[in-house]
């Protein structure tokens, strides 16, 4: 994820990559996954000390149903911007850790499988989107 500053041209350079989900590196214990790399896109300029520039990652996400524990697949992407001082001496920027962050911050909290789902009854378990149980739920 490495951008040599000289490789930037005054007119902006557009940057590509595939970003495999392990790069969220181990440790990473939400309970989700990326179905295969994100495309990262970005286009990045350049000043006397600074890389500055937009970039969006997009994918695949997934995840489980927070109700009904179902497995759902979703679309999922972030755009952000890109700021990045350098030195002198520097003779490239590293846009890792932006793309990690992005990738840990940008995932949903609760996801459901539709606005609607119904869960699983506490009583025995069957997911009520399915089928409906015999429970009498005394509340
Ligand atoms: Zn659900
Ligand atoms: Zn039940």
């Amino acid at each position: 994820m490495k951008i040599k500053i000289l490789d930037i041209p005054p007119q902006g350079l557009e940057f590509t990559s595939l970003v495999p989900p392990s790069f969220l590196g181990v440790g990473f214990d939400l309970e989700g996954a990326f179905l295969g790399p994100l495309r990262f896109t970005a286009l990045v300029h350049k000043t006397a000390d600074q890389v500055t520039g937009e970039a969006q990652l997009a994918g695949e996400l997934a995840t489980r149903c927070s109700r009904c524990l179902t497995e759902v697949t979703l679309p999922w992407n972030v755009s952000f911007s890109v700021d990045i001082s350098y030195q002198r001496h520097d003779e490239s920027v590293d846009l890792t850790p932006d793309v990690r962050d992005e990738m840990i911050l940008g995932l949903p909290v609760k996801i459901l499988c539709v606005d609607a789902c119904r869960g699983l009854c506490a009583g025995c378990g069957v997911n009520l989107n399915i089928k409906s149980c015999k429970c009498q739920c005394k509340e």
